[in-house]
């Protein structure tokens, strides 16, 4: 049976978690790796639950419900490496420090804020609460309240491993996540739109509360000519359509060689019938649209440019095509917000100078995808572009590297996490020099003698 938080119990809780990290118990090694092992086995106890609620949410297939399963790989990284990770940093002293030693080591920051969205509703709770844990904190987390049923599970599952006190779960809207906001945290780590988090922000301004925003944005998927075409279109299709194009570093529109257009977009056509059938409404593969609201939002951009693929609905099942527009233009009401579901517009350039300063013209999205065999071509992208992360010749596959650091920049958010990212974002790097008792070179006492004025000069200038 779970106990349901109400908002109103939001400040005693704070308060009781803030006692019970003011009490050191979550700070050593045993304790932290404990946990972590707590939360690798409770979310392997609850696999079936998790594959369900997400199928109930998102009409997700199992294959792909395992995508958020897989946050116990980031658990096996953490406690694998947390020792490594706690261990503090030596630094120089210079000589006119001497005898000294100084070093900088992490420290827990005390009281965390976990708000996470519905898209991948599962692993973006688990994934931060990993790094949260390593770190020794005390977490609350705000599931979305779109994916229900998953948020039920989190709750179940953190209150059969944690007590309250440590890691809590506050279901709930909106109005309750400005409840939540409303407190003082030593951390909020905040995944979902760019709109809301701008709200998250100005909340935790108050309290000077250091954020970390994992947002979304228009992530662009650029085509080169020289590039394995039959290759490309999998995993352009791949990228796009899991979760029916709900995941927020989905290629969200691509930029073609004129050349190749045409050719690669059949073999992307090709490739959705060989994922989902002729008819993907009928796949047990192909997911669906989160809720009544975004399945509107998305209907209204079937008609931009030309459907040569997709295109259909269903409402009564938030049902929408694997959809492809060709002759998208820029202005286009497609090209003016994150998608975010499965449509598709194609544009074309001719020359990759003018495709960048197209991509570079508009806010700096979360990830980039560019294809091509190119070393050079490749480094110029690399070079000329700023996102959150870049993938060359393939979709979605960089989140899957556990250690490789994951966040945006600008509009697409601050702050990274995965792997030793997530200790970091959640610990205090703290600065410490200790001196000795058994020497005190006077150099830096007044009255300040001509020699000390010597020395002083000579010191900092040469
Ligand atoms: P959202 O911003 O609408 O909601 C996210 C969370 O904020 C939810 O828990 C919600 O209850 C809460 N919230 C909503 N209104 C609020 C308010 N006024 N004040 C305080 N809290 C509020 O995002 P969403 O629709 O759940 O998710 C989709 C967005 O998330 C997309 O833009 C996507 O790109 C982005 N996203 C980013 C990442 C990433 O890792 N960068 C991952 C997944 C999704």
């Amino acid at each position: 049976m779970i106990v349901e938080l109400t908002p109103a119990s939001i400040p005693s809780l704070v308060e009781k978690q803030r006692s019970l990290f003011g009490s050191g118990q979550t700070q050593s090694i045993e304790f932290r790796r404990t946990q972590l092992q707590r939360l690798k086995d409770a979310i392997v106890q609850y696999k079936d639950e998790i594959v369900k609620a997400a199928h109930a949410d998102l009409g997700r297939p199992e294959f792909e419900a395992y995508f958020e399963i897989a946050t116990i790989q980031e658990i096996n990284v953490a406690l694998k490496q947390l020792k490594t990770w706690m261990q503090p940093k030596r630094i120089r002293t210079s000589v006119d420090q001497f005898p000294a030693k100084a070093w900088v080591q992490p420290d827990p920051l005390g009281v965390v804020l976990i708000i996470g969205p519905w898209n991948y509703p599962f692993q973006l709770m688990m994934s931060p609460l990993v790094g949260a844990i390593a770190a020794g904190n005390c977490a609350i987390l705000k599931p979305s309240e779109q994916a229900p049923h998953t948020a039920k599970v989190i709750a179940e599952l953190i209150q059969s491993a944690f007590p309250p006190d440590y890691i809590a779960v506050m279901e709930g809207n909106a109005t309750v996540s400005q409840a939540l906001l409303a407190e003082k945290f030593d951390h909020i780590f905040f995944t979902g739109g760019t709109a809301i988090g701008r709200i998250v922000m100005q909340a935790a301004a108050k309290h000077l509360t250091p954020v970390t925003l994992e947002l979304g944005g228009k992530s662009p998927c650029i085509v080169d000519m020289d590039v394995r075409l039959d290759y490309a279109a999998k995993r352009i299709a791949w990228g796009k359509f899991i979760n029916a194009g709900q995941t927020c570093i989905a290629p969200d529109y691509l930029l073609v060689d004129r050349r190749i257009k045409s050719d690669l977009i059949e073999l992307m056509k090709r490739s959705v019938d060989e994922f989902y059938g002729e008819d993907p409404a009928k796949s047990p593969d192909y997911g669906r649209i989160i809720n009544q609201h975004h399945f509107q939002r998305l209907s209204t951009l079937l008609n931009n440019g030309e459907c040569v693929l997709g295109g259909t609905v269903d409402p009564a099942t938030r049902y929408i095509a694997p959809t492809i527009l060709d002759r998208v233009s820029w202005d286009d009401p497609v090209m003016q917000e994150e998608i975010f579901g499965p449509i598709l517009p194609v544009l074309e350039y001719d020359d990759l100078t003018d495709a960048i300063a197209k991509v570079n013209a508009r806010p700096k999205p979360l990830a980039l995808y560019f294809f091509s065999k190119d070393p050079q071509k490749q480094e110029k992208v690399l070079r000329s572009t700023s996102s959150g992360g870049v993938c060359l010749n393939d979709t979605v596959m960089q989140v899957g590297v556990n250690e490789l650091p994951f966040g945006g920049v600008g509009e697409s958010g601050m702050g990274r996490y995965h792997g030793r990212a997530s200790f970091e974002t959640f610990s205090h790097p703290k600065s410490v020099l200790k001196k000795s008792f058994w020497l005190d070179l006077d150099w830096r006492y007044a009255p300040y003698t001509a020699k000390r004025l010597q020395a002083i000069r000579n010191l900092v200038t040469k």
